[in-house]
């Protein structure tokens, strides 16, 4: 076999042109593309599936973790808290079987704040309902959404990022942009920009799916065991890398076959009654792949420590008490003036990075990048460092934000 082709250069089409441009629809790439266009932005949103929600919704990831510290005291407002009402308010009553839960009553205006120490501010979603409610949240910001379109180079000029290269239906072609966002789970966009960039090769088979059972319907949380600091240790082979085409594939094909054995186990359980699978994933369900190294890496040991640029926060889902401070260099690209990261892919060391990782981190660091994306795309080259950071964290507040240091601080 032939090791390599060369691919003869070629004029390739500019379709749009935005103030900002976000790659990847998942959780992040929604909040970053609405917090964007709230503030004036026009924006253009572009993601690889035909749904919005990514993990959290062709994932069946339908947990939305709390947006509180465990200890009674919410941590997350502005679009993280829209987005998990939104999860949840075509939701009528809960039905545990199928992990549907709204949020709990003491989380209302007026609720017991002594129940709130006991109850965390979470819900659990259908995933159907929630991507038809957030391809209409999107719209109806003014969203420019691209399905089935993914992104795969960019063009740059010096350390300014000119144009993300997609392919979709319409072949390949250029949008133009001032700031980028880099949504996409995987550090895809950063990774084309050319930013340092680190990958984990601990991934484990898994896939939650929902079956019927006698006709009610059921969620199945099926995994393998992984670590909690993400590395292979206390997980169960075969891993995985989220950054390689082949291991991808080999990843879903191995998920369905252990998706497989679990319905046939049910079945097993309970003989003579009618068990179908009814929605599995539809996209790969990898927990952390491929992400930034920025100019700083959120470490485990940062845990309660406010940073002059902190641009959001959020509690731990593992355990109540701890809360970390997300700095804006967290979000920055380093090589690229214009380049943002949020969601998955942010600059975040393993071990704090499972708590990142998880859908309220997600939308708060997706509203903080779409929101500096915007004031950034006003400047000069669209470039981030151009933006104060008083006037951006000022913003966040305005928009419901809870940045303030006392939160950070331990309490009992
Ligand atoms: C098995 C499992 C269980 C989990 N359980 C929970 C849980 O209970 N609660 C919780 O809060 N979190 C949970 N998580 C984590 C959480 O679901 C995700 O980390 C979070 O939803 C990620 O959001 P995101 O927007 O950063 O990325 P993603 O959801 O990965 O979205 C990225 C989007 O970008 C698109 N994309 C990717 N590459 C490209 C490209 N090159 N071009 C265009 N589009 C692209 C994808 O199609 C996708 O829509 C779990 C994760 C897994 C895998």
């Amino acid at each position: 076999m032939t090791l390599s082709i060369h691919e003869p250069a070629r004029e390739v089409p500019v379709t749009g042109e935005f103030d900002v441009v976000v790659a990847g629809g998942g959780i992040a790439g929604v909040a970053a593309a609405v917090a964007a266009a709230r503030n004036g932005a026009t924006v253009c949103l572009l993601d690889k599936e035909s749904a919005l929600g990514g993990l959290a919704t062709l994932g069946n990831v339908i947990i939305w973790l709390p947006i509180c510290d465990g200890r009674g005291r919410q941590v997350i407002g502005g679009l993280g808290e829209e987005l998990l009402r939104l999860s949840v308010q075509e939701l009528g009553k809960d039905d545990p079987a199928a992990y549907f839960r709204r949020v709990p009553a003491c989380w209302e205006p007026g609720g017991d704040p002594a129940e709130r120490r006991h109850k965390r501010f979470q819900a659990e979603f259908n995933p159907a309902s929630y991507f038809f409610a957030l391809e209409k949240w999107v719209t109806a910001a003014g969203v420019t959404l691209s399905y089935d379109t993914r992104v795969c180079d960019v063009r740059r000029e010096n350390d300014v990022l000119t144009h993300v290269l997609v392919e979709n239906k319409s072949g390949r072609t250029a949008i133009a942009g001032k700031t980028f966002v880099d949504a996409t789970g995987d550090a895809d966009l950063c990774h084309f920009a050319g930013e340092a960039t680190e990958s984990l090769d601990s991934n484990v088979l898994c896939g939650w799916y929902y079956y019927l059972r006698e006709g009610k319907l059921h969620l199945k949380q099926c995994t393998h065991p992984y670590s909690p600091r993400l590395t292979r240790e206390g997980g169960a082979g075969p891993f995985f890398r989220g950054d390689d085409g082949r291991q991808v594939t080999d990843m879903i094909l191995g998920s369905r076959e252990l998706v497989r054995r679990d319905l046939a186990a049910i079945r097993a359980r309970h003989p003579g009654e009618e068990v179908q699978l009814f929605a599995p994933t539809t996209i790969a369900c990898f927990r952390a792949s491929r992400r930034l190294v920025g100019a700083l890496s959120l470490a485990e040991t940062q845990v309660h420590e406010w940073f002059d640029d902190t641009v959001g926060l959020t509690g731990d889902w593992r355990q109540a008490g701890p809360v970390y401070a997300l700095p804006l260099r967290t979000l920055c690209g380093v090589r690229n003036r214009n380049l943002l990261a949020a969601g998955r892919c942010i600059s975040a060391e393993a071990a704090v990075w499972d708590v990142t990782r998880a859908i309220p981190g997600c939308a708060v660091t997706g509203e903080a990048a779409g929101t500096a994306a915007a004031l950034a795309a006003q400047g000069a080259a669209g470039a981030v460092a151009g933006v104060d950071i008083r006037r951006l964290q000022d913003q966040l507040r305005r928009q419901r934000g809870l940045l303030d240091p006392a939160l950070v601080k331990p309490v009992a």
